[in-house]
Formats: structure tokens, sequence, C-alpha cells
């Protein structure tokens, strides 16, 4: 027999924990299920643009939703989920430990660190190649090293090692950086970050750990540049899989299609946060759009048991 909600919550991070205290508030049964509380914004170093904190690492932001979440008494279960399924009028989540059956689902299902997909990435990870800054830089003291991308990821992870490593090269495949200015202007006052625009990595280099990554355009004449660590800050890829097998639309970035509400084209299933198709991914706007998926919840799940009636 399973344990029956009003509403599941899949994901434990910045869209859904707000998600379901809104939807706790609103006196509807609560679940959440995620495999990590806190997702990728745990591998954030400074969060800086969360109104409230001036500045505070991404995982204790999210100890702190989560201690919210624990003052209502809302349930998380820490479980991978394998599958959602439509059956009657419910839907019925299965873990690897059990099934939870809800009137309605939200998914804040995130997203992966996107590859490069070039030689060498998968032979000197964690021999060099890394995805986390945060988790990794205090290992580069005194060395060179190297980020991948041009966006804020890579922005902020530049400012990151330059505290610890000897030099920091941006490779940015374009003539310019999306990230936000004042991410930029940052890096460009660091004495230690030099951007290499227009350049790409072409394969990683060494033996036992990594030596260098070569480039498609030579640096200082060289063709490999010499750095001791790897940051590959590409964007990350949307983790959809589980709502199109719910029939849920995505869009050709494969992120999940809502309305301003939070709704999807399914009846009763909601998305947001990263994985949702909005242009901002901030952890401010993945909240905000979780609370939107919650009201929607609550008024279409007291729609329907008034039309049950
Ligand atoms: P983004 O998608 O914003 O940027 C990815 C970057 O990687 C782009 O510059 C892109 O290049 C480049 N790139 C993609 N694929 C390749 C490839 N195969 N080879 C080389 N370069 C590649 O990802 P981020 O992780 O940087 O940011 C994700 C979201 O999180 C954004 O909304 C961002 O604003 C937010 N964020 C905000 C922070 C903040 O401080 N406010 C900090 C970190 C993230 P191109 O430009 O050519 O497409």
């Amino acid at each position: 027999m399973s344990d029956s909600y009003d509403i599941i919550v899949i994901g434990a991070a910045s869209a859904g924990m707000p998600a379901a205290i809104y939807s706790h508030r609103f006196g509807l049964k609560t679940l959440i299920i995620g495999a990590e509380v806190g997702g990728l914004l745990n591998e954030s170093h400074k969060v800086e643009n969360y109104p409230g904190f001036i500045g505070i690492p991404g995982r204790e932001l999210m100890t702190k939703f989560k201690e919210h979440v624990e003052s209502f008494g809302i349930e998380i279960k820490q479980e991978w989920v394998k599958s959602i399924e439509k059956d009657g009028d419910a839907f019925t989540v299965t873990t690897g430990s059990g099934t939870y059956d809800a009137k309605s689902v939200v998914l804040t299902l995130g997203s992966k660190h996107r590859h490069l997909g070039i030689p060498g990435e998968e032979e000197f990870s964690s021999k060099g190649v890394s995805f986390c800054p945060t988790c990794d830089a205090a290992f580069f003291k005194n060395a060179p090293v190297a980020v991948i991308g041009g966006g804020d990821g890579a922005a902020s992870a530049a400012s990151l090692l330059a505290e610890h490593a000897s030099k920091v090269y941006v490779i940015v495949r374009k003539d310019h950086m999306r990230a936000e200015p004042i991410n930029l202007k940052k890096m460009e006052e660091n004495e230690k970050i030099e951007i290499l625009y227009n350049t790409a990595p072409v394969e990683f280099v060494g033996e036992n750990a990594l030596t260098g990554i070569k480039l498609n355009n030579p640096y200082d004449g060289k063709d490999v540049l010499p750095v001791e660590g790897a940051f590959i800050m590409i964007g990350s890829d949307p983790q959809t899989e589980m709502a199109a097998k719910l029939g849920v639309k995505l869009d050709e970035r494969k992120e999940i299609i809502i309305d301003g509400h939070s709704r999807t084209n399914v009846p009763l299933i909601y998305a947001a946060g990263d994985a949702a198709n909005r242009p901002f991914k901030q952890t401010i706007t993945g909240a905000a759009e979780g609370v939107a998926a919650a009201f929607s919840a609550f008024e279409d799940v007291r729609k329907a048991e008034i039309e049950k009636r």
C-alpha cells in the first residue's frame, strides 16, 4: 500500500523546497523526494544575489532552505526517483525504496554538467579535469589552471580559483563573455586571470595527471597551454527524460515547457527551476517558479475535488 499525498515535489533544491513550503502552507499534504538536498547549488562557492544574504556559500543557503522546510514538519525523502506514472486519478512515484501516490506532481529535476566531449576529458577526470571549482580549487595551490566557458559559471570559477592558483586562463570560444558585468569586472581586475578569446580546447594532455590543454589557437606560440587543472564550466543540460516519458512537452533544448503559472501541458504536473524553459536560471527565479507551481497545484487539486463531488 502506497503513502498518498496531495502533492509530491521531485527535487529538493532551490525550486523544490520553496514549492513545498508554499504547498504545505496551502494545506496540501506534501512530500519532497530528492536524491541530493541542494543539487548543483551545493557547488556554488558564493551566492551574492539572493536577497537577504550579501554573500553565502550555495550549500549553506540550501541548508537554510532545508531547515525552513523541516520547521513545518514537511518530509524530505532522500531517494532517487525511478519513475512517475499516471495511475487513474493519481500519479505513482517509484523510488528505490517504495512507491508514493499523489494528486499532483511538481518536477524540479535540475540539470547536469555539460561535457566537452574531447579526448582526455574522461581520462583526466579527477586527475586535473574537474567540473566543481568549489570542491577542487584548493588542490591547485600555486599551480596554473584553466577555466573553460564564457558564462557566469566560468567567471565565478575563475575568481575563486585565483585565490589559490598561480595563474588562471579562461578559455572562451567566442570574442566575448556573456557573464554578468559585475562578475566580468571582478575577473578583469584580477591580475592572475587572463582571458583567451576565440579559443577552444581540443584535447586534454598528460601522463598520470593533466599537464596541459591542446588549443585550436596557439597561445604564446605554443599549441599546448601548460596547466595542472582544467575546470569545465560550459553550462548544464536539463534532466528531463522522466518528464518526457510522462507526456510532458519539452522544447528544442529539452527543457520542460511551462506557462507563467508553472503548469506543463499535462494536467496536475508542474515544473520549475533549471529544467524548466525559463530564460533566467537563478536561485531566486527557480524559487519563484516553485512557488507558482505550488499555487497552481493548490487551485487545480481543489478544483478537481469540487468537480468529483
Ligand atoms: P551558461 O549556459 O550561461 O554559459 C555556458 C558558457 O559555456 C557559454 O559561454 C558558452 O559559450 C560556453 N560553452 C558551451 N558549450 C561549449 C563548448 N562545447 N565549448 C566551449 N564553450 C562552450 O552556463 P553557466 O553554467 O555559466 O550558467 C548557467 C546559469 O547559471 C546562467 O543563467 C548563469 O547566469 C547562472 N549563474 C549565475 C551566477 C551568478 O553569479 N549570478 C554564477 C553561476 C551561474 P557561448 O557563449 O558561445 O554559447
